[in-house]
């Protein structure tokens, strides 16, 4: 069943990047250094910065991110940090590498999702995008992590160059023992914003032919899949998470935004000052949330003008949706 994921207004969600360091190139990666900082946060620091977010409630989630976080030599003591100071949930988004040994230093009792990065079904789709190996890799030790009883998820980003390949992965998954599925827009920032690339975002046409069917299938495989909701329908009500709901995306400069489309610019409206989290004054990403505009979201609007379609009277045909608001399909059994 396909329904419409509202957001929280009492749940935070922490997207901690603890370092910006990468072992890969990935031709979409939005991780920008001038903007997020080049530095590893050290494991006081990430523990002092994990505590400003639980320290008012229990209903605090956090998603470790990078960079690759597995190239973290502490991630291990950040996790059991995490899970001791009452986190209700640990997600750790990887690349697939996982470095220093993390699968084994860590248990499924610890971490609640590991979400491997794959955008092929094949070494010959993914590897030209990710880098060359990295498919066998990854797949080796997501099974290995299948293994080991951790949850898993899979993150696939969609652009024109793996569009036609995505209805290869639903099996694949079933087969590897995924229980979710991520189904990633690309976003025109960082290596994907760069005019040599090849990997683009997806018409509205495009994505409706593909990725819903594919999310059904998926779903009918036991599979539970999301995927950004990108374009509102007649009737449906725009909302922008900025105003209604409570998510942080920290970076190892100290930044802290509340809108993913806003990071490539500085306009964070936290800072992390003396491991203190402090507002900052002057014009930042708030004063967008509050403009309404036909089109929908904002930010959308100035750095993604592309998303929108207008008719022949100078009106949008349809408003852009936050982008985070998701589609969950689940399986027939949990719907
Ligand atoms: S694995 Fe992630 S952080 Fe590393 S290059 Fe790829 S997209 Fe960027
Ligand atoms: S993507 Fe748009 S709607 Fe969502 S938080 Fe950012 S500005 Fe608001």
């Amino acid at each position: 069943m396909k329904q419409t994921v509202a957001f929280q207004a009492h749940a935070k969600n922490v997207f901690f990047h603890i370092l910006t360091q990468c072992n890969l190139s990935c031709r979409h990666c939005y991780i920008n250094p001038e903007q997020h900082g080049r530095q590893t946060l050290d494991i006081k620091t990430i523990c002092k910065w994990l505590d400003a977010f639980s320290a008012q409630g229990a209903d605090s989630n956090v998603i470790f991110l990078g960079g690759e976080p597995t190239m973290h030599p502490d991630l291990d003591q950040a996790i059991r940090h995490a899970h001791s100071t009452g986190y209700k949930s640990i997600t750790v988004d990887t690349n697939g590498y996982c470095f220093h040994d993390i699968l084994d230093k860590t248990s499924p009792g610890e971490v609640d999702v590991f979400s491997f990065s794959l955008d092929g079904p094949t070494p010959e789709v993914n590897d030209p995008i990710r880098g060359k190996g990295s498919f066998k890799i990854c797949t080796e030790n997501l099974q290995k992590a299948v293994k080991k009883g951790f949850g898993i998820s899979l993150i696939y980003t969609v652009s024109t160059g793996n569009l036609k390949f995505l209805d290869q992965m639903p099996e694949l998954l079933a087969k590897w023992g995924v229980q979710r599925f991520f189904i990633q827009v690309i976003g025109l920032r960082g290596n994907a914003a760069s005019n040599s690339s090849d990997l683009n975002q997806l018409t509205r046409s495009q994505w409706d032919s593909v990725v819903p069917v594919t999310a059904e299938k998926a779903a009918l495989l036991g599979i539970e899949t999301t995927y950004p909701k990108v374009f509102l329908e007649p009737g449906e009500k725009f909302e922008c998470a900025g105003k209604v709901a409570e998510n942080y995306f920290i970076f190892p400069n100290g930044r802290v935004y509340r809108c993913p489309l806003c990071e490539d610019y500085p306009i964070h409206s936290l800072m992390f000052e003396d491991d203190r989290l402090k507002p900052v004054s002057g014009l930042h990403e708030d004063r967008f949330f509050d403009l309404n505009i036909p089109e929908g979201c904002v930010m959308n609007k100035l750095i993604q003008p592309g998303n929108v379609e207008y008719g022949p009277d100078g009106d949008p045909l349809y408003q852009v949706a936050c982008c985070l608001l998701k589609e969950r399909v689940s399986p027939p059994d949990q719907s």
